[in-house]
């Protein structure tokens, strides 16, 4: 990876700049302060492919529902970040996991047979919010390698502490700074994988997750309040999970060079354009920085693993989508939504959340493409507490639900054309 200075895009992606340094990611410059430790260790990238072979594969496996819990740390109003935004975010990260998303079709043709769907699923638990007087959170490494940003992670340090890590996707929307520009989000890897080297992944399980910056933040039908003129449109996201689950950038972080050339590195994945470098957030379609003759793709700025403009990332490949249902089937496999708690459904544009509830639950219908929907809550004996017909366009609906006693309750949504049934748990 080169370090991206990118005067062109500068002028491309709009005033509010401020002639600073942009990285798309900061998950990199853990592994290089790491290098600077250690030295060579960013070198220490083994096959990925020999790794994979070693690892038991499932021969079919279902879908994976990952239980996510949105920490919004803000220090003011533009911070704090509504429901919308982060209802948005998992709605964003659904439809690009399936590949639902509607800009598939930007796909070019030479790609279409290498890219693939994740049996992978979000699920929003819980939105957490704390006022930090943290003025930022800065990409700052100690001489031990702890990085100050990661105070975002703990609430004696101005943050807000993980929820059960070992079993959920905590991520931290907050404003992460760094000296002279701006990271828009990073992330670590699991334990234990060879693409990555030993040492790279969380400094500790409590540190494991996501942090993205606020004005990163969002989906498609939510846009970030940052940089809209950057083309965010909720895939800095995409990517940072990408890296949760494994991944590395596309272009193997080697510094721009190819096959065969001194320094090279590859991301591990058998299936992705071999890549010299980062796109420069933008969408040249043109660009083949290592061309290896008949059969040869071009750079793939379609890809979430990139540093293309978000406008134009549109897909992982299968190779990328099989390697992270691995690390859900082996490393990280107690990142699952626990049986019997929970049964969300598979055609998500709703979330209901939290689950387990006390107070009150959200049921998030702002992505769901009809006229109405009517809602029935019963508890176990079949019992109706809770039947109502909503709009469904934009509507984020808050029930009470202090009046229920503690036990499973099943909630139906039925709208025109289909029947949406999720258990929930109240406390
Ligand atoms: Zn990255």
């Amino acid at each position: 990876m080169k370090k991206l200075l990118l005067a062109a895009s500068l002028v491309l992606f709009g005033m509010n700049l401020h002639a600073q340094q942009i990285k798309r990611c900061g998950s990199v410059e853990y592994l290089k302060n790491l290098d600077k430790k250690y030295p060579g260790f960013e070198h220490g990238v083994k096959s990925l492919q020999d790794y994979m072979n070693t690892i038991p594969q499932k021969k079919t496996r279902g879908q994976v529902y990952i239980p996510v819990v949105v920490h919004i740390v803000y220090k003011n109003a533009t911070e704090n970040l509504s429901d919308a935004y982060v209802t948005a975010q998992i709605d964003q990260l659904n439809k690009d996991y399936a590949r639902l998303n509607s800009d598939t079709t930007n796909l070019r043709a030479e790609f279409k047979p290498i890219v693939g769907a994740a049996n992978i699923r979000f699920v929003l638990q819980q939105i957490k919010r704390k006022q930090t007087t943290n003025a930022d959170f800065p990409m700052e490494f100690d001489w031990l390698g702890n990085n100050a940003a990661d105070d975002v992670k703990v609430s004696a340090n101005g943050g807000d502490d993980a929820v059960s890590p070992n079993t959920t996707l905590n991520i931290w929307v907050c404003d992460i700074s760094v000296t002279g520009g701006e990271i828009l989000g990073y992330a670590y890897p699991p334990p234990g994988l060879p693409n990555w080297g030993a040492g790279a992944n969380y400094p500790s399980q409590a540190l494991d997750g996501v942090v993205i910056d606020y004005i990163a933040f969002g989906g498609a039908s939510k846009l970030p309040v940052g940089y809209s003129s950057f083309g965010c449109k909720g895939r800095t996201a995409v990517h940072e999970v990408g890296h949760y689950l494994g991944l590395r950038h596309i272009w193997g972080d080697d510094d721009g060079a190819c096959q065969g050339q001194t320094d090279y590195e590859d991301d591990g994945i058998s299936d992705t354009p071999i890549q010299a470098d980062a796109s420069p957030f933008n969408c040249n379609k043109t660009i083949n920085s290592c061309n290896q003759g008949t059969g040869d793709l071009k750079d793939m700025v379609e890809n979430y693993m990139d540093y293309s403009s978000e406008s134009c990332q549109n897909s992982f490949t299968k190779g990328q989508v099989s390697f992270m249902e691995n690390v859900l089937a082996t490393i990280r496999t107690s990142i699952h939504m626990p049986t019997g708690i929970a049964d969300p459904n598979p055609d998500f544009g709703i979330q209901i959340f939290p689950n387990p509830a006390s107070n009150n639950i959200n049921i998030n219908l702002t992505s769901l493409d009809e006229k109405q929907a009517s809602i029935l809550i019963s508890d176990a004996t079949g019992k109706i507490v809770y039947k109502a017909v909503h709009n469904a366009l934009n509507e984020l609906i808050t029930i009470n639900t202090e009046y229920m006693q503690a036990g499973a309750y099943f909630v139906k949504i039925q709208t025109g054309s289909k029947n949406y049934n999720q258990t929930i748990i109240k406390q």
